[in-house]
């Protein structure tokens, strides 16, 4: 007789999947809107951004599930600006869009933190393959492996790891870490929290002092001993996960 397999456990966050958050950043009106439409029209959220300085600010704002940029901008180019977010610990998959199609551009692109790279004028086609591919690529993980400085998640044990001292973290706490891990560098705010961890879209009580108090304590236990803390309080927006406070 056949048995029944039991019902897998609840999984911990999922990155937005069926709805990728994008920022796409073109200076040139047709190319952006087009893409933006496109992208919309498979059901993905869209921002847009005409310039590099924008992309930073909408960067700030929320966090990304992928970038698409291109490198000609005004101001601080598409190389420019994932230049200064990698600096600050955001590893969301970006595209580099560009009309330089020599080699020696391209490696420039990928050295510069893009994870890759699509020569004007494509295909709308190609450029939604391309998406998908790095958005099926999991963020500074090897298998189920999340990584932060000396800190390491595994996702399937649900285990937390500091500097090789094992964390005994709650089933919450394990959920709110994955979800910082995964958009390390980036500025989560309370309501993502809310949305994402606790799984609640709507409610008479904000649920933000329940999230400082578990932030609170995961931040003990991860900080605990004098290590640099990893959990950052960001002023008026909520948490960000890194080495740098920055
Ligand atoms: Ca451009």
């Amino acid at each position: 007789m056949k048995s029944v397999e039991p019902a897998p456990p609840a999984a911990g966050p999922v990155m937005s999947a069926a709805h990728p958050h994008v920022l796409v950043v073109e200076d040139e009106p047709k190319t952006r809107e087009s893409v933006a439409e496109g992208l919309r029209l498979e059901d993905w959220r869209v921002t847009t951004a005409v310039s590099g300085d924008e992309a930073v600010q909408a960067i700030e704002r929320a966090p990304f599930d992928l970038l698409i940029l291109d490198w000609m901008l005004p101001g601080m180019d598409g190389l420019a600006l994932l230049r200064h977010i990698r600096a600050r610990g955001n590893h969301t998959p970006a595209l580099l869009l560009t009309a330089r199609g020599a080699v020696d551009d391209r490696v420039a692109g990928l050295e510069g933190g893009a994870d890759d790279y699509l020569p004007k004028p494509f295909a709308f086609a190609e450029l939604l393959a391309r998406c998908r591919a790095l958005l099926r690529r999991p963020v500074l993980s090897s298998g189920a492996a999340l990584s932060c400085g000396d800190l390491q998640l595994d996702t399937r044990t649900r285990t937390a790891q500091r500097a090789g001292q094992s964390i005994p973290l709650t089933p919450r706490e394990v959920d709110i870490l994955e979800y910082l891990m995964r958009y390390q560098g980036q500025n989560v705010t309370r309501e993502m929290l809310e949305r994402e961890v606790w799984k609640q879209t709507r409610r008479f009580t904000a649920l933000d002092n329940v999230i400082d108090v578990q932030m609170m304590r995961l931040r003990r236990k991860l900080d605990d001993g004098g290590a640099e803390p990893l959990i950052h309080t960001v002023r008026g927006i909520g948490y960000r996960l890194g080495p740098d406070p920055a």
